[in-house]
């Protein structure tokens, strides 16, 4: 039987990356696209090798329409067909209040978390959807509990660019209901990965676990273990749900 194909953008790295090597483990053929670490997806696509199944790793800004396009163009050349996607790929940015944000900050923010995963899930949509010729799928947008929690003081343009995700989960889901394809999200909480250096704060984890109710940070295999579920048949009657997968830290 031919083998299920997802993409999973901004799999180099922590919870994408993660969730490539199980979904490889569990029988997914799989496409990662990257922005920048050529080196860190180039081993993922190894590992998905090992694990015997096919892999492929793209260069894709998903805030880049021509990008993002090109992305889905080499997924159909090498794999022609699509049946999962998990918008994943995702960026903060410094601590700062709302009072001191630029709008060049705002418009990156919005563009990669919220318009990039817009762009995919159209472009996952017009090659899933039975309406669209298409054998059906799942989309999983990986959004965060900050969009519960508003992250104020930190980043409260990034919880609001995932609370527009969550929001699109919910109204996509509806839409494509009838047309074969389920659409949900998970919420991460504080998840061991290379993101909190990236906004400048790399012990973020260390320093505000005590605050969890679990007492810990999560690590990205436990955020990878709800996206599996949500992409495979297991979660049949499943759609517009928001996963919280964050110790309790609601
Ligand atoms: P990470 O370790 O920083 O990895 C980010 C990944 O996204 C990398 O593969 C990176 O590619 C890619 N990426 C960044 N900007 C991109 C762009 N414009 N186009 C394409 N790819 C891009 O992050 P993570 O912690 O695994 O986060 C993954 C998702 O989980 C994000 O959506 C994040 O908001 C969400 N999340 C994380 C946490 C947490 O505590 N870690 C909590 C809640 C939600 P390169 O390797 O090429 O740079």
């Amino acid at each position: 039987m031919e083998r299920k194909v997802v993409l999973i953008t901004g799999g180099s790295r922590g919870i994408g990356a993660a969730t490539a090597r199980m979904a490889a483990h569990r029988g997914w053929d799989v496409v990662i696209s990257y922005q920048h670490q050529r080196d860190a997806a180039e081993a993922v696509v190894a590992d998905v090798q090992l694990a015997g199944t096919r892999a492929l790793a793209v260069q894709a800004d998903v805030g880049d329409e021509a990008e993002v396009l090109a992305l889905f163009g080499a997924v159909d050349a090498q794999f022609g067909r699509l049946d999962a996607l998990v918008n994943n790929a995702g960026v903060v940015d410094r601590a700062q209040t709302v009072a001191e944000m630029s709008v060049q900050r705002l418009e990156r923010m919005f563009r990669v978390n919220t318009i990039g995963s817009f762009i995919c899930a159209r472009e996952a949509v017009r090659r899933m959807s039975t309406r669209h010729g298409g054998r059906g799928g799942a989309i999983v947008n990986v959004s965060s509990i900050a969009s519960r929690l508003g992250a104020p003081g930190q980043y409260v343009d990034y919880a609001a660019a995932k609370g527009a995700l969550d929001v699109m989960t919910l109204g996509l889901a509806k839409e494509v209901a009838a047309q074969g394809i389920r659409v949900n999200a998970v919420r991460p909480g504080l998840i061991e990965t290379d993101i909190h250096a990236s906004g400048g704060q790399p012990d973020r984890v260390e320093r505000l676990a005590p605050n969890v109710p679990m007492q810990r940070g999560g690590r990205a295999e436990e955020v990878a273990d709800a996206i599996l579920w949500l992409m495979s048949d297991g979660s049949h009657y499943t759609t517009g749900s928001l996963v919280d997968i964050s110790g309790g830290n609601l």
